[in-house]
């Protein structure tokens, strides 16, 4: 892990910590906080793409959100969740 340049950004990981949700590496174990990448299949399965910090295994997972934890996100409203890299 290297220290982070942008405490904007670490806050947002903070904040998607608590909608997406860790996970450990398949290889080493190693807890990640989040996904490289979230994809909404549908409204109810997300695709998260991982990479590992440590030892850089890339997998994915898919996570079923129960009909009624949220409401329907339209992408717009998932990318003011998490801004885009690019914002720094
Ligand atoms: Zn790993």
């Amino acid at each position: 892990m290297t220290t982070p340049k942008n405490p904007t950004l670490e806050a947002e990981k903070k904040k998607q910590r608590r909608v997406a949700m860790t996970t450990t590496c398949v290889k080493c174990g190693e807890a990640l906080i989040a996904p490289d990448w979230s994809e909404f299949v549908s409204e109810q399965l997300v695709l998260n793409l991982w990479t590992c910090t440590k030892c850089g295994d890339r997998f994915q997972t898919k996570t079923y959100m129960p009909p009624d934890a949220e409401p329907k996100m339209s992408q717009k409203d998932w990318e003011e969740m998490f801004p885009p890299l690019l914002v720094a």
